[in-house]
């Protein structure tokens, strides 16, 4: 990933959305957010029909609270949760000591505080199994060992914790034996189907009955922002039969590009579109449509329903860390799950 401090400076697209395809019943619920106050504790965003668990440990970062400087231009520093180029690995590694922390004290059986387990992530559909026994699975630095995208447990006291900065965060807990997974859904992952195929692994592995399965799909870029090139449309066509329910067209007003179009023809990024009426595809809804399909309750899925790219604060910073909009010069959000022993 290249840094582009430069890139910081740009004025941000104006977006008008036309249409956003909506399957019927799909509801948003936003998160109980825990936004820091004068103490600057860390950000969390909790899902709050999950409370009544008092064994499930889960929550979403947001960008407020922490203690890097690495991004924040001016004003406080912040929740910055990734082993990112730019930022100082011990800044990041008290970040998440304080985060941990602090979500493992909002349940009251959470003692002692559960050990961290993270996986270098690389866009695929590979699902990890962890379990005590092979801790610490990461450098002295707290750096990940495993490859892949999505972790699984029915290990207590585990937390198992999934880096984003616009894919999707995916939290998946079974209410009967309290086995838990986590997983990184980008469009690559979701077209690979890593969600529904955790939902399927949790059933080989554990005997995980769907219908006993909750799930929070966690704060990333949304149907509002994340434009697509035909080739992620094709891609989706050729692998799910609904997947036009899962696109939408928009029109990306930048008055930059419209005046000098020439400047950014070569300045493409792939997956990018071109200027005009262009493709979104919804990754939300992408991976609610896979829980379903794995046979969840319409339900038992919660979807935050923040998009990471333009949710604001009411002082007009950014709520989270966006690797698009911020063209790749950003932090981190940690999405973490995990049961406390019985
Ligand atoms: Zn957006």
């Amino acid at each position: 990933m290249t840094s582009r401090p430069d890139a910081r400076t740009q004025p941000p697209a104006t977006r008008h959305l036309l249409s956003i395809a909506r399957a019927p019943g799909a509801s948003h619920t936003p998160g109980a957010s825990r936004t820091p106050g004068a103490s600057r504790g860390p950000g969390i965003l909790t899902v709050p029909v999950w409370e009544r668990f008092p064994w499930l440990v889960a929550g979403f970062s947001t960008r407020q609270g922490g203690r890097s400087a690495a991004y924040a231009s001016s004003g406080p520093p912040e929740q910055n949760l990734g082993f990112t180029p730019d930022d100082d690995p011990a800044t990041v590694a008290l970040n998440r000591r304080r985060f941990i922390t602090a979500i493992s004290k909002q349940k009251p059986r959470t003692a002692p505080i559960p050990s961290l387990v993270t996986v270098r992530q690389c866009h695929t559909g590979i699902l990890q199994r962890v379990d005590r026994s092979a801790l610490p699975l990461a450098t002295p630095e707290g750096k990940a060992l495993l490859r892949g995208d999505a972790l699984y447990t029915r290990d207590p006291n585990l937390l198992l914790g999934i880096l984003t900065a616009d894919c999707v965060p995916v939290l998946l807990a079974d209410t009967r034996t309290h086995a838990v997974a986590a997983f990184h859904a980008g469009w690559r992952g979701t077209l690979a189907r890593i969600v529904e195929r955790g939902v399927g692994t949790l059933r080989r592995d554990f005997g995980s009955r769907p219908k006993d399965l909750i799930a929070a799909i966690g704060p990333a870029i949304g149907p509002c922002c994340f434009a697509v090139g035909e080739e992620v449309l094709h891609e989706f066509e050729s692998q799910f039969a609904y997947a036009p329910s899962l696109f939408s067209e928009a029109f990306d007003s930048d008055p930059i590009r419209e005046k000098y179009p020439m400047l950014f023809l070569t300045a493409r990024a792939p997956g990018h579109s071109n200027l005009g009426p262009q493709i979104h595809l919804d990754l939300w809804e992408a991976n609610r449509r896979q829980l379903l399909a794995a046979g969840l309750k319409a339900s038992a899925i919660t979807v935050i329903g923040e998009c990471t790219a333009c949710t604001r604060l009411p002082n007009g910073r950014r709520k989270y860390f966006s690797h698009r909009s911020e063209h790749g010069f950003t932090g981190r959000m940690l999405s973490v799950i995990g049961a406390t022993a019985p």
